[in-house]
Order: C-alpha cells, then structure tokens, then sequence
C-alpha cells in the first residue's frame, strides 16, 4: 500500500470509529413519527391508433396507479396490465389492499420492503412493479437525486428509442410509418401473423430506417422462421424478438445458435430466476418493468444478463409516462430501448421522458420526475 492509499484508508477508519449505530443517514423530509401510506385507483390509458401484435388487437390497456405517501413526499407508480398478461385491475387492487407499507420506519430499506412483498403472493409481476416504482421515487425524492445518479448513471448515455409499428395491413403499416416523426432512428415492425413480409416490404417502399422485429411469439416453425429472419436481414433488421413460443426452448435455441441477428427473448423471461433458466437460449433479454415486478429486479437481472454475456433491451407495456420514466432511469445500461409506449396513448397522466432526435432525455428532478399533469 503507497503511502496516499494508506492515509485515505486510515482515514475511512477513523470515521468508522465514530460510527455508533445510529442510522448515518435519516430521512429528512419527514417527522420521525412519519409513516409510508399507500393508496390507488384504477385508469384506463387511451391508445391512439388500435395496437395489433401477432395475438391479438386492443384500444385501450387497463392500468392502475399507485401513490406512496410519506410526510411531504409522494412516490408515484403504476401497474400496467395488457391482457395477455392475466392480471386485471380487480388482482392489481386485490393484492395491493393486502400490502401494509406503514409498519416499516425506513422507507430506504427497498431490499426489505420488496422482499417481503414479493413474497405475499407468487405472480401479481405487475402489481409489485406498481408499488417498486413508487418506492423508488419516494427514495429519490428523500435524497434529493434523480434515480440514475443513485444508481450511478451517466444521463447522457441514454440511446435512442425505437419507435412501435404494430401490426395491420400493408397499407395501414405503410401509412403509420409515414406519421411516425422523422426524427426517430429506429422503427420496432410487429410480426408473426400470416403477412410478414408484405408488412415489411410495405415499410422499406417509404422508409431505410433500421428495423428492431418482434414476431411476438408468433411463429411456429423453426425452419420457416430462420427462413424469415434471413428476410428480415437482408431488409435491414437489426434484431428479432421473441420467434417461437415460449414453451418452444429447444427450437429457439435451434434458431439462435444460426440467426444472422441477434434474437431476444421477451415472453419467454419475466422474471431473474427466468434469465437464469434460459441462460444460451437467447442472445439476449428485453426486460420491462411490468414482467420484473419494478426497478430493483430490472437492475439485477442487467447484471446477470451481463455476466451471460447477453444484449439487453429495455421495454414497456403501453404505461403512462409514471412507468416509462421510471424504466428509462435504466436506460444507460441497456443497448436498446424500446420507450415508446406513452407516444402511443392519448390521456397520459404524467409529464417524464422527453426525446431529442429520438434519443432518451431524463428529467433532472429527483426521484424518477414524472409529474402528475
Ligand atoms: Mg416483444
């Protein structure tokens, strides 16, 4: 040890000693005697344009929002449920009248908090986020720092967000790809219904913009899907999510070991003890918010997906901008970023993520800073 190294350990040492277990760090904001409560009420986010995956097609997704209030301070949050998903806004409510945040003192202990939610029930990935994200801005708001530099991020790293073409005719897709704002980077094709390919030559007949492709499950053969991904490569896709059906592990690891691109899975890994389990089925994970039951999990399972040596995509249900700021804290870790999904409702609630040229701006306000509009 050099001799500066030595003063700064000897250093650290003496201000242990001080240390007499008395909390280092007591939240500010609030009377001693301030206890976390938690309310919520049900939404209905407006879609702009029917949404059509390989599944089915919706106007509308069901969403519940969340606060936590604590002293001053309010943490927002939502649960998003799309349908194929198999929560509903009755579930969200039913488990979320079970949870009692006003027996814990600290609200920092997150770790504590969402373990034992996590364990009040198994499933409910939604309705665990809805109290996760709310909690995390509640941390930020105590601290006084926005969630990336808690979490050590550079806000500038951000990347740009895909843009979402869900599924239709060809000339309906060749008309949305005209709408879409010129100065998104990426357009996210949906497939896996019977037209991919007029679906895709109908987008490069009016755009050249790289392609993120999401067959959603949607194909059944593994031989035809490779057949397919050639196609989509050839045509400028960047990646395929999600190609065979989930249960279907043998033939998408078939298709992974000989795609040209790489291919990730998204119905197929919810939660980290799912990552684990498919570990070299896929080149990589698109994690959302809603599948990973919050933040915290989300940030556990990049590390992890690192360490496999995977590509790592952060996705969104159609949230308000509550939830989409939230997962776009996460967004500097990540190598693509499909963030769309409050572009493509009507009735948002909140104010968050902005874009510059499509590239994620984050709010600079403590917590995630989404505000209530
Ligand atoms: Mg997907």
């Amino acid at each position: 040890m050099n001799r500066r190294d030595f003063l700064h350990t000897a250093a650290l040492g003496s201000a242990a000693s001080y240390y007499t277990g008395a909390p280092l760090c007591v939240p500010p904001t609030a009377h001693p005697a301030a206890r976390m409560t938690l309310s919520f009420r049900p939404f209905t986010l407006e879609l702009k344009h029917a949404f059509g995956v390989s599944v089915n097609t919706r106007t509308s997704t069901p969403i519940v929002l969340t606060t936590i209030q604590y002293g001053k301070l309010k943490g927002y949050g939502e649960a998003s449920m799309p349908p194929y998903l198999g929560e509903t806004q009755e579930s969200v409510m039913k488990f979320l009248s079970k949870v009692n945040l006003s027996r814990y003192d600290n609200p920092l202990e997150l770790e504590t908090i969402l373990a034992d939610i996590d364990a009040l029930e198994p499933g409910n990935n939604a309705a665990k986020a809805s109290i996760d994200i709310a909690l995390h801005d509640l941390a930020g708001k105590i601290m006084g720092q926005p969630l990336y530099n808690i979490w050590g991020l550079d806000r500038t790293k951000t990347p740009y967000t895909v843009f979402t073409i869900g599924i239709d005719t060809p000339e309906v897709v060749r008309k949305k790809v005209l709408e879409v704002d010129p100065r998104f980077k990426l357009l996210k094709i949906k497939l896996g219904r019977d037209n991919d390919r007029e679906i895709i030559r109908a987008v490069r007949s009016v755009s050249d913009k790289p392609l993120v492709t999401d067959a959603n499950q949607g194909w059944k053969d593994k031989e035809r899907a490779l057949d397919t991904i050639h196609f989509l490569k050839e045509n400028g896709a960047v990646l395929i999510e999600q190609p065979l059906p989930k249960e279907m592990v043998d033939d998408n690891a078939w298709i992974t070991e000989r795609s040209p691109i790489p291919v990730i899975a998204d119905e197929s890994i919810k939660r980290l003890s799912d990552l684990i389990a498919m570990k070299g089925v896929y080149h990589g994970v698109n994690l959302k918010l809603m599948k990973t039951t919050g933040l915290r999990e989300a940030h556990k399972m990049i590390t992890v997906a690192r360490a496999f040596g995977m590509k790592v995509m952060i996705g969104c249900m159609t949230e308000t901008s509550c939830g989409i700021t939230a997962a776009a804290h996460l967004t500097p870790l990540v190598d693509w970023a499909d963030l769309d999904g409050a572009l493509l409702s009507k009735n948002d609630v909140f104010r968050g993520i902005t874009f510059s040229d499509g590239k994620i701006i984050l709010p600079t306000a403590p917590g995630i800073g989404a505000v209530p509009r």
